[in-house]
């Protein structure tokens, strides 16, 4: 622990020194007017860096260095490209444990599984290098008196907008097919964890990366965000975040008709039968929801418990839930470390009263925890006695806290599971297959794992339902949302 915190320290200390500033055509620059916003460390709440607060202006500038390199970037040879993005890859495995630290610092998510997330986004790069040269690729179709010839072209310049949760592996998510496509970036990462935004543009440039191709601007959704949404230059927006965001995004790209790709919020059930493996089944439960925080839109937030079996599965969770050690995030012990800003804590501990005005029981938990040096700690908790009209039940909490609902059949199990705005993902547990197809066919949700937490396979459409989602992510889906499909006829 201690050693991780003095290697943390040496690599905060650039940010310290120099701020946050933004990306633009090769250039690191502050925001044109000078506006800084200060970035606080969940941990204690000190100042980690001061970080540009960019404006329309500068938006506009990274805008048009994104639409300048495109021309060049999209003729690249596919092979050059996968060469270059596997060249990232590598660098950015070489800076794993700087990557993982300086996260741990910014989010506040333990160590135990951020050591990964670098890792996790070389894996992103070298997943779409390998499919950059055939991006390309269609087909051809013979008409009457005609050949077609059906291809994909890059959209143009795009805007990724990331949420603050698992910030470096989420932007590596979404930019790398972007640049795969051949397409250039605008990334506006979010405000509350800013740091590993700045070293992956970083590495990407000090790989080869063109200047101009990737740009970085800091800032508020209101401001930086928004302009983004609205500039006629850029062609598309992918945006993982909030629902409700989401909802202003599309409104705010209708005048320049931007192509919008969603990843959002989730109130995932998973649903453990009686015929259940049960000590996997509450492994998991266990795992998904109170991993990462419970910052993590494909957590299970919703236990659906066969009525048989209520009393002894919630026991089994909630011993578990108790188990869970909270603390600093360097701490190779920790696994649930500190919320990720005041704000954001409030309104978890503040669902922790609601549920119990609501007639919920806390079985895990306490309300009035206060955790070390003011951060923002607050203990894995699990509600029992939950009914699913319940506003603890239907809202997304995203933070450790589990709520727990018996079901006495099937049919009730499919109606409760479906009966929320979200449908991101799912998690069954039975061990009869039959039902396990019947279940996940009447399932509203975007990824469903049988028998098994989220394992993810990179290949797989990874995306959301109803308020959960618009497009999908992964394998050649990916390429769909940052290409165009053209056609050409020819004349025989
Ligand atoms: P958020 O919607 O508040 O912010 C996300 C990003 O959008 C930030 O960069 C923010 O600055 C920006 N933004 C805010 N308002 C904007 C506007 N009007 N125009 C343009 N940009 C704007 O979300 P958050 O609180 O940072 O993240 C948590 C949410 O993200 C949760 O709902 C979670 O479920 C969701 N999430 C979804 C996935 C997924 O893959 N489905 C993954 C991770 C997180």
């Amino acid at each position: 622990f201690e050693e991780n915190l003095s290697k943390a320290e040496a690599y905060l200390a650039r940010f310290a020194r120099d701020g946050v500033l933004n990306q633009i055509g090769g250039e690191a620059v502050p925001a044109r007017d000078g506006a800084t916003f200060e970035s606080l460390s969940p941990v204690d709440l000190k100042p980690l860096a001061t970080v540009a607060r960019s404006t329309a202006a500068d938006v506009d500038l990274a805008a048009k260095a994104a639409k300048a390199a495109f021309p060049a970037w999209a003729a690249m040879p596919g092979e050059a490209r996968k060469k270059l993005l596997h060249r990232i890859a590598d660098a950015i495995e070489s800076r794993a444990e700087e990557i993982a630290l300086v996260e741990c610092m910014d989010t506040g998510q333990s160590l135990r599984f951020m050591s990964k997330a670098a890792l996790r986004g070389a894996e992103n790069f070298r997943f779409f290098a390998d499919r950059a040269p055939a991006a390309r690729d269609g087909q051809s179709l013979r008409g009457p008196g005609q050949v077609n010839m059906t291809t994909r072209v890059p959209i143009g310049p795009v805007g990724v907008i990331t949420p603050w949760n698992t910030p470096f592996m989420l932007s590596t998510w979404k930019i790398a097919p972007a640049l795969a496509a051949g397409c250039t970036v605008v990334h506006k990462p979010a405000e509350f964890s800013p740091l590993t935004a700045r070293l992956l543009v970083e590495i990407a440039e000090e790989a080869g990366l063109p200047k101009g191709v990737w740009n970085l601007v800091n800032g508020f959704g209101e401001d930086a965000g928004k302009a983004l949404t609205e500039h006629p230059d850029i062609r598309a927006i992918g945006f993982v975040g909030e629902s409700r965001t989401g909802s202003q995004i599309m409104k705010q790209g209708a005048d320049t008709l931007k192509r919008v790709h969603f990843e959002l919020g989730g109130k995932n059930p998973v649903i453990v039968f009686a015929d259940a493996d049960l000590e996997r089944a509450a492994d998991a439960a266990t795992f998904m929801i109170y991993s990462l925080n419970g910052e993590r839109c494909t957590s299970s937030s919703r236990l659906l418990v066969e009525a048989s079996i209520y009393e002894q599965f919630t026991a089994m969770v909630a011993e578990r839930a108790r188990r869970i050690r909270v603390g600093h995030p360097l701490d190779p012990e920790t696994v649930v470390g500190p919320l990720i800003h005041p704000v954001h804590r409030k309104k978890v501990s503040d669902y922790l009263a609601l549920g119990q005005a609501e007639g919920a029981t806390l079985a895990a938990g306490d309300a009035a925890f206060e955790g070390p040096d003011g951060g923002c700690y607050v203990r894995p908790a699990l509600f029992t006695g939950v009914d699913n009209h319940m506003r603890i039940a239907q809202e997304e909490i995203f933070g450790p806290v589990l709520v727990a609902i018996p079901f006495s059949d099937e049919t009730e199990a499919v109606a409760l599971a479906n009966d929320v705005r979200y449908g991101l993902t799912g998690y069954l547990w039975t061990s009869d297959v039959t039902r396990a197809f019947r279940f996940t066919d009447q399932l509203e949700a975007g990824m469903i794992w049988v028998n098994s937490e989220n394992v993810r396979h990179l290949p797989t459409p990874f995306g959301g339902v109803k308020s959960s989602g618009i497009g999908r992510d992964g394998g050649d889906w990916s390429f769909e949302f940052y290409m165009e499909t053209k056609n050409i006829a020819f004349a025989t």
